[in-house]
């Protein structure tokens, strides 16, 4: 793709994508341009209705009654298997529960039963820092250790000490994307396993998790599958590891009965077991909106947006915001980059709220990262360009150097 050289060139790019029509399915205030989707996602217009009618239809007139007649019971299992595909993984190996944080713990302890005579977790420096406190906390609780290590070092250091490499597929500050087919199939001839966390990647990127032999994923749904603050997150176990999956918190949920409260724990077949508490029915029934969005956009149409997206953004800010002190923090190459595009910035936190006060909403992220997201369900190709506007002219004007724009809030 050529970069466009006028605003109105950018308008021609929205008048010829097939998913230009996807945008009205989102609330999005007034003129905002929205680059934070892959922090939290915006709502859906049909999540309102969704949750309004398992508050008022379900909840409110049927009561306890709905866990049977509204089928509340098996809420995890369904979304599970509405969101598979949307990783290319067949039905019956995805539930959704508990945070990805909770499910990273859970199937990392897993894993390590499963790999009962090695000695070490592996990951990478940089790994998001709930992956690296949980990874410890399930090294240790197994008397294993966590090993960091520098990203072009994680495939010498597999070997036969590993149980198991822990990663997330597209990393948070800079976008960077692994090679998930070769580096499982690497850790696979190693003996190890694989825990891919897809809080980035998930509506963003296709994937193909049984095709790739992946042993098990994490990933959010509250950022490209636009499920709400704090929605809860999925994990994934291949089919081939269902019999002998264990878990760290056998709650009742995960019973293989959980209303004949027998005293002793039996699990459940299959991902059913990664259940515990009872799961949180009004945060459940706002995945299923945004889900349905991503399915129907159908993920490779999203990723050749993401990527026609992303080309024009680091496009742009190399025609126009040259000398300007923006230093691009992604790969280059769109084939090694997720649905976000990075820039270092020596003052990148003032830069980032100046921004937000011009109604262009990126997020800051330590030390001097600018971190833009790209989420091809309702962005215009002319947010881009009125966004790269913006930015230019923040820089040359410096209008961040202002105090209103250096106070850190608490969350950034
Ligand atoms: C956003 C994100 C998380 C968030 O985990 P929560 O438990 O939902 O807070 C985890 N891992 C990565 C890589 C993320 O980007």
């Amino acid at each position: 793709m050529s970069v466009p050289d006028s605003r109105q060139a950018a308008v021609e790019l929205d008048r010829g994508d097939p998913l230009a029509a996807m945008r009205d399915l989102f609330a999005l205030p007034g003129e905002l341009i929205y680059l934070d989707g892959n922090s939290l996602g915006p709502l859906p217009h049909a999540t309102v209705g969704a949750v309004h009618r398992t508050l008022r239809e379900e909840w409110g007139e049927s009561l306890i009654g709905s866990w049977n007649e509204h089928g509340w019971i098996d809420l995890p299992h369904r979304l599970g298997d509405l969101l598979a595909p949307v990783i290319g993984a067949g039905p019956g190996q995805v539930v959704v529960a508990d945070s990805t944080s909770v499910n990273l713990y859970k199937l990392l302890w897993a894993a390590l039963e499963l790999r009962p005579d090695r000695a070490s977790v592996i990951t990478e420096e940089g790994n998001f820092p709930t992956d690296c406190y949980l990874a410890t906390a399930a090294a240790r609780a197994h008397g294993r250790a966590l090993e960091v290590v520098p990203r072009h070092e994680l495939e010498a250091r597999l070997d036969d000490r590993v149980a198991a490499l822990v990663l997330t597929h597209v990393d948070f500050r800079s976008g960077e994307m692994h090679d998930m087919a070769a580096l499982t199939a690497r850790a696979h001839d190693a003996g190890a396993l694989v825990i891919w966390d897809l809080a980035h990647s998930a509506g963003a990127v296709p994937l193909a998790l049984d095709r790739w032999g992946v042993d098990m994923a994490v990933g959010c749904t509250y950022k490209y599958l636009n499920g709400g603050p704090g929605a809860p997150a999925f994990a994934y176990v291949a089919q081939r590891h269902h019999h002998h999956l264990s878990t760290p918190l056998p709650g009742w949920m995960g019973h293989a009965n959980p209303f004949a409260m027998a005293p002793a724990y039996e699990p459940a077949a299959g991902v059913a077991r990664l259940l515990c508490g009872t799961p949180p029915i009004l945060s459940l029934a706002a995945v299923e909106p945004g889900l349905a969005t991503v399915s129907s956009a159908g993920v490779e149409r999203l990723r050749a947006k993401s990527v026609a997206l992303s080309e024009l953004l680091i496009g742009l800010v190399e025609r126009r915001c040259t000398g300007l002190g923006l230093d691009l923090a992604s790969p280059r190459d769109s084939a090694r980059r997720g649905s976000q595009v990075s820039f270092r910035h020596p003052h990148a936190y003032a830069v980032c709220q100046a921004l937000i006060a011009a109604g262009v909403v990126g997020d800051f992220r330590e030390p001097d990262i600018l971190r833009l997201g790209l989420a091809p369900l309702y962005l215009r190709f002319v947010d881009i360009w009125d966004a790269v506007e913006r930015l230019r002219e923040i820089l040359t004007e410096r209008t961040w150097d202002d105090p209103r724009f250096t106070v850190r809030a608490r969350v950034t």
